[in-house]
């Protein structure tokens, strides 16, 4: 078997109502859709994370890393995600939109031969003995603090018992005071046993970051997620030294350089990788022995990417060896036309648990016609 062909397309779709958050409002979401194809007819099928500029990430793949692989082995790919890497590092790229690209490429191969022996991908990476994955709700984003605690209530209501809330309210509108007025509003619209993450999306310094976090400190909050700016180590070593809130973050990170340097420097509790970024499945693999090594918690970001990515995701929280909770997109701030992209719905949790798609490799099979309607080229 050998790889005849790799492309990627780009993909854009407009959500009915913008959503608004801590680093402003976002009104399209963009994928790169990998497709790769063997001489023997086989498909596999990946995504590269894209938040602007999609013809970036599509370029790199179409004329950097495909011309590579043409011809090779995709029982190779471990082998093959090292030679994109050393490639790419000659010429002095290891982090960012490059690496993005190889994701794409890395997530597609291990869907491609997870379906050639017709497992799913979960079974396929070495399964964890689990058939259903705990999850989180997300995010209930910025609008009036009573409307945010309604919606947290109604989540609830609906089965769920874990809830992701959008902290790091501009200045304009409250700042940091509205951040701990909008916690104190959902704790007491959800009581005492719900768990509540929050996510600033880096808006903090971290004088702030350190002055909220001490008030969150009874306000019994499962994590903090990006407090300070990612790059920020420093910020988040000296964080989690003063308040006793743990602190998630790992989705703007690239491959197992930057998630090196975060768990050396005791920056973080839990782990976030998105796997659309940080290198594909071989990445996030590789992550899980860094993780287990440290104990610290494997909890994968889904956010804003499109369908491959969240199933990707969800299959290697079924796989993980501390695996801690997955990050379900299900609240009524977002809709992202890319998340449902196939032929059957996206998995839906029931009492606060996803069970995984039987299907081979990512388990759902994609909707041509959609693919077609927000194809951006
Ligand atoms: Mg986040």
């Amino acid at each position: 078997m050998k790889i005849s062909s790799i492309t990627c397309t780009p993909l854009a779709a407009t959500p009915p109502r913008p959503v608004q958050f801590s680093i402003g409002t976002f009104s399209t979401f963009y994928a790169g859709l990998v497709e790769v194809r063997t001489d023997d007819g086989l498909i596999g099928l990946g995504e590269c994370i894209v938040r602007r500029a999609p013809e970036v990430v599509t370029t790199i793949v179409d004329r950097l890393l495909a011309p590579q692989l043409i011809g090779r082995d995709p029982w190779d790919v471990e082998g093959l995600w090292d030679e994109m890497l050393t490639l790419l590092r000659r010429w002095g790229h290891s982090r960012g939109f490059v690496v993005e690209a190889m994701s794409g490429i890395d997530i597609a191969l291990w869907d491609l031969l997870a379906r050639s022996v017709g497992k799913p991908l979960y079974k396929f990476l070495g399964g964890a003995g689990r058939d259903q994955v705990r999850c989180y709700v997300s995010k209930v984003y910025f609008d009036e603090i009573p409307r945010m605690a309604e919606e947290a209530r109604a989540l609830v209501a609906q089965g769920h018992s874990a809830i992701k809330v959008q902290v790091g309210w501009p200045a304009a509108r409250g700042g940091h005071h509205a951040d701990v007025e909008t916690v104190r509003a959902i704790r007491g619209a959800v009581g005492p046993q719900v768990e509540i993450m929050l996510d600033a999306n880096g808006a903090y310094d971290v004088g702030t970051a350190v002055r909220v976090g001490r008030q969150l400190e009874e306000l019994n909050v499962a994590w903090l997620e990006e407090p300070v700016p990612a790059d920020d180590l420093d910020g988040y070593a000296h964080l989690r030294r003063s308040v006793r809130v743990p602190l998630a973050a790992g989705e703007t990170e690239f491959g197992l350089f930057g998630f090196r340097d975060l768990i050396a420097r005791g920056c973080v509790d839990v782990l976030q990788p998105e796997v659309a970024r940080i290198g594909g499945v071989t990445a996030a693999r590789r992550l899980w022995a860094l993780a287990h090594a440290h104990n610290l918690l494997y909890a994968p970001h889904t956010g804003f990417s499109g369908g491959i990515a969240h199933l990707a995701s969800l299959h290697l929280a079924a796989a993980a060896p501390n695996f801690y909770t997955y990050e379900y997109m299900g609240t009524s701030y977002i809709q992202n036309p890319l998340r449902d992209i196939f032929t059957a719905p996206f998995p839906a949790p029931k009492e606060g648990l996803i069970a995984l798609p039987q299907g081979p490799g990512l388990g759902l099979e994609i909707d041509p016609g959609m693919v077609r309607r927000y194809a951006a080229r």
